[in-house]
């Protein structure tokens, strides 16, 4: 069995910190703030990129991680 997770990488426009959040975080518009130069910035109009994370699940527990790309 797989379980899925839809991730964004979003860069910080200040000071180009990188990280990876939830798509569904995008959508609510939220407003995030780095961890590295406290600056608040809004998600959605700092997106790299869009993956699929896939956790293939053996019982139950988590036996590998793989990705694959949206559109
Ligand atoms: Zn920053």
């Amino acid at each position: 069995m797989d379980a899925w997770l839809e991730v964004a990488i979003l860069k910080c426009p200040n000071c180009g910190n990188l990280l990876a959040e939830p798509v569904w975080f995008l959508e609510l518009e939220q407003d995030i703030t780095c961890s590295v130069c406290r600056k608040t910035w809004q998600a959605s109009r700092n997106l790299l990129d869009k993956v699929m994370l896939r956790f293939e699940i053996e019982g139950k527990k988590v036996k590998s991680v793989s990705f694959s790309r949206t559109a």
